[in-house]
């Protein structure tokens, strides 16, 4: 799947990249190629999210999700399960689904209650039946240079830069976030793609010395400097001519309109990164599907253990 004719003009207006008009593009892309199965009669790609509880944001998430299922004709089911289910319970849920030659990627929402131990419901989801990435085996794909089945939001800011920039080698990426779903994924991604990257976060001292240099500044650090002054990123501290990725939500890190004159682009909160995380996470369904009807056509069911097949 191709998504290279989404040009710049097409999802940028006034330097201000439309995350929303490059998922749009992209989800087209992937409804045809769905309409395309229907017609040759194949089974649609088909996503399970597990949620526990009913913490009202996972609610609103794991509904956003299921709505874009629907937007493109990739099939959803659900498992709500109650807040006190145990660990062993969960895991006999997943790997039910691991089993479910229907079931395509599975997306267990986090945060978990914390009597369950997250680490290890993520590793027992088939890694190739892990559309959100998080599997050790996806992890260690990564590392070796595989997005096959990428965390989303770093999905979503990498896809953004492939079309805003045609070379991006060596270009010096600073990223203000280290965590496991946002900072962790995307280094990996960048380096993938031969840029120099540098990780600035909490402790970092003189964080401005860093995003001044950035060819490309992302930036995810999601709280307001203070009540006075809102935003941790301000014009003065970014290079003139930098491209810049606001991942904060709700609120941004950037004061985009005092910078927008200065960048070379810049994501919008919202509409930025955020419509693209979701995009990511159908097209990763689709190339779990991709992977499973290959795997099931070309070997029988004993020459190969998807668990174990890693590349
Ligand atoms: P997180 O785990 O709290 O990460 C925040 C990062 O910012 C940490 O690495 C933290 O450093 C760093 N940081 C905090 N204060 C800083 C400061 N003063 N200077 C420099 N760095 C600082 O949160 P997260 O889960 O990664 O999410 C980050 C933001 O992205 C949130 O606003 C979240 O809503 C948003 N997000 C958006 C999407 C989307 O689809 N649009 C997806 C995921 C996340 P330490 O590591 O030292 O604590």
């Amino acid at each position: 799947m191709t998504t290279m004719e989404a040009t710049v003009e097409t999802f940028c207006e006034d330097r201000i990249v439309s995350g929303k008009k490059l998922a749009a593009h992209i989800e087209a892309e992937i409804m045809r190629e769905i309409a395309r199965l229907t017609e040759m009669n194949e089974i649609p790609p088909k996503l399970v999210t597990v949620q526990v509880g009913e913490d009202p944001g996972s609610t609103m998430y794991v509904r956003m999700k299921h709505k874009a299922c629907q937007r493109v004709g990739i099939a959803s089911g659900q498992f709500n399960l109650p807040e006190n289910i145990t660990e062993e319970e969960l895991i006999e849920v997943i790997r039910t689904l691991n089993r479910d030659a229907t079931v395509h990627g599975i997306l267990v929402q986090l945060p978990l209650p914390k009597h369950i131990n997250e680490e290890r419901i993520i590793s027992t989801i088939e890694p190739m039946k892990d559309v959100d990435g998080f599997s050790p085996t996806n992890i260690y794909r990564l590392f070796y240079g595989s997005e096959l089945l990428g965390a989303a939001t770093p999905q979503g800011i990498v896809t953004i830069l492939d079309h805003l920039c045609s070379r991006l080698q060596g270009k010096h990426a600073v990223v203000v976030n280290r965590s496991t779903i946002v900072g962790k994924p995307l280094i990996l991604m960048l380096l993938n793609r031969d840029l120099t990257v540098t990780v600035c976060h909490s402790k970092t001292v003189d964080l401005p010395s860093f995003t001044r240099q950035a060819d490309i500044l992302i930036t995810a650090i999601g709280r307001r400097k203070s009540k006075e002054d809102p935003y941790f990123i301000t014009a003065d501290m970014v290079k003139q001519g930098a491209i810049v990725i606001d991942v904060a939500t709700p609120n941004g890190d950037c004061d985009l309109e005092g910078m927008k004159d200065k960048v070379a682009f810049i994501t919008p909160v919202p509409g930025g990164v955020g419509p693209m995380t979701i995009t990511m996470l159908l097209k990763n369904v689709l190339s779990a599907y991709a992977f499973e009807r290959a795997a099931t056509n070309v070997l029988t069911s004993d020459a190969i253990d998807l668990g174990t097949y890693a590349s």
